[in-house]
């Protein structure tokens, strides 16, 4: 058998995948304004990405963690890092474009908590409109 050296592909057990993002309750998650916004407004801001990560059984509502920075001239949220559980495999330069993010394996991020053998994957960058309220 040859060693895996491009086994770049991303595969994933999208059954369990799909109980574990139904499972994820919102009060499990980081309750900070930039994080709210980003779970209240990503799926229909970016719904090629959302279908994409649906597909996978992976909720794009329910990153366990999220880096970010708020444009305050400009109105803007930028969302550098979004990062996800997967239950699956896929090479450490995975890396898949969906429209203009990118999709990769996590770098830095926090530990999920979660036991399970898993693997972490992150979105970057997505940027979205955080108007004022007045
Ligand atoms: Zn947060």
């Amino acid at each position: 058998m040859n060693a895996s050296y491009e086994n770049t592909a991303l595969r994933v057990d999208i059954e369990k995948m799909k109980a574990y993002y139904t499972a994820l309750r919102e009060e499990e998650l980081c309750d900070c304004e930039g994080c709210q916004y980003y779970r209240a407004h990503v799926r229909q801001a970016f719904s090629k990405i959302a279908d994409y990560f649906d597909s996978l059984g992976m909720d794009i509502a329910k990153p366990f963690h999220v880096s970010y920075v708020e444009l305050k001239k400009e109105n803007k949220m930028l969302y550098m890092a979004c990062c996800y559980v997967a239950f699956g495999d896929c090479g450490l330069d995975f890396s898949q474009t969906i429209d203009g993010a990118v999709l990769t394996r996590a770098g830095a991020c926090p530990d999920s908590g979660v036991e399970e053998p898993h693997i972490e994957l992150e979105i970057q960058e997505l940027t979205m409109c955080y108007p004022k309220e007045e």
